[in-house]
């Protein structure tokens, strides 16, 4: 599991949960399903969409480029080669930090809300909380991601105070979820952005489309080329052990497996979407 953020350590690895909701909100669980976990990166789409939504179409890429990487999630090495210093792309955690500041609000909290309300209407859940003991631990051991930050607002990526910044970020990963919660995220973008529940467009299909195709490329981390082979669905993964993953115009699916291999995906849960995909059918390609 995700040792460095000690809080994860303590998950118990055995779970094995999964959630499929379709586009008329009906839903199909099995397992550990009903297991609190926290989104880490799968909130990274969330904050990817409220970023595209809250400017220009064309704004977010002269910041944040939409290329897939070879080094883990949060490697800082491309930030200083690659790219005129952009982050290569808004999966990995340069990438959410800076898209965090790209989102309307005239405060950090404001941003935070923002995205923590996309996440509860994609969720059809209001009562979403971040889990405290996850987020002070993310807090008190993230200097990785601090150097990431810092090192952006050296080069004019973000501005303003970089540890408000941090703390939205690492509040952001820390919302507690269920899988039958993330399957129904992964539902409103395979309805191209509208709400199975409310029936709400919660954002344009635009933005679904280009959302679809950074997941499918860039939402397993350095592992998204072999994902796309075995398993075939946009998808996009989180060191709490969740995958979010999507079968356009049909369903979405949430696995959750708190173990981990070594690139930070779910062990368990590659392996669960690798066979149900497989049995229903649910590849892209
Ligand atoms: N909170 C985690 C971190 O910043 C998220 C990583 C992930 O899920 O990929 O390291």
């Amino acid at each position: 599991m995700a040792t460095y953020i000690p809080e994860l350590a303590k998950q118990n690895p055995g779970l094995l949960g999964v959630a499929v909701c379709d586009l008329q909100g009906r839903r199909w669980e099995a397992g550990d399903w009903r297991a609190p976990f926290t989104l880490q990166s799968i909130s990274k789409v969330a904050t990817f969409i409220c970023a595209l939504r809250d400017n220009a179409f064309d704004t977010l890429p002269r910041k944040i480029s939409v290329a897939p990487t070879a080094d883990g999630f949060n490697s800082i090495v491309n930030l200083e080669t690659k790219n005129e210093q952009r982050p290569l792309n808004p999966m990995i955690n340069s990438g959410a930090i800076a898209a965090i500041t790209m989102v309307r609000g005239t405060t950090i909290e404001d941003k935070f809300q923002r995205i923590l309300s996309m996440i509860g209407d994609m969720a059809g859940n209001d009562t979403l909380v971040v889990n405290e003991a996850v987020y002070r631990s993310e807090k008190r051991t993230g200097d990785r991601n601090r150097s990431l930050a810092y090192f952006m607002k050296s080069t004019g990526i973000i501005d303003g105070d970089v540890e408000e910044l941090l703390d939205a970020y690492f509040r952001l990963c820390s919302v507690a979820v269920t899988c039958g919660d993330v399957a129904c995220m992964g539902a409103v973008l395979a309805g191209d952005g509208r709400s199975p529940f409310s029936g709400q467009r919660l954002f344009d299909s635009k933005i679904a489309r280009m959302v679809k195709a950074v997941m499918t490329t860039c939402g397993m981390y350095d592992a998204s080329g072999e994902f796309a082979v075995d398993v075939g669905m946009p998808g996009k993964s989180g060191v709490g052990g969740g995958i979010m993953a999507v079968s356009p115009g049909r369903l979405g699916v949430a696995v959750l497996g708190p173990a981990l291999d070594a690139k930070g995906n779910s062990l368990a849960g590659w392996k669960l979407l690798e066979r149900l995909s497989a049995e229903l059918d649910l590849s892209i390609f």
